[in-house]
């Protein structure tokens, strides 16, 4: 059974890189402003330069849309997702069984 990511493996993942120095840059502090965007708080490694900033992390598009979207929120499909067509959508041609042939019509 795999283990909880821990404090540090989570603050790794939203690593930046400082704007000044280009040192590795980590999360101090995460707000959750709406549904679709959050504030982050970075803080830069490097001691000597010692700059902190406040970051944008928003949802641009779906890739694949959700199974229990919320109601009202509108974000936009990406353009380049194959949208799942339903087998019964008149315009899709369903191809002949690869066993066709092999059916006579002797009835
Ligand atoms: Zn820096």
């Amino acid at each position: 059974m795999s283990q909880p990511p821990t404090k540090r493996a989570v603050s790794a993942l939203l690593a930046s890189r400082c704007p000044h120095c280009s040192s590795v840059a980590r999360v101090r502090t995460r707000k959750h402003v709406t549904f679709t965007v959050d504030e982050l708080y970075f803080q830069c490694s490097n001691l000597w330069c010692g700059c902190s900033w406040k970051s944008q992390l928003s949802v641009l598009h779906i890739i694949s849309p959700s199974a229990t979207p919320r109601e009202g929120l509108d974000i936009p499909v990406t353009p380049h997702a194959p949208r799942p067509v339903p087998a019964n959508d008149p315009g899709v041609a369903i191809p002949p069984a690869a066993n066709d042939e092999a059916v006579s019509d002797t009835a």
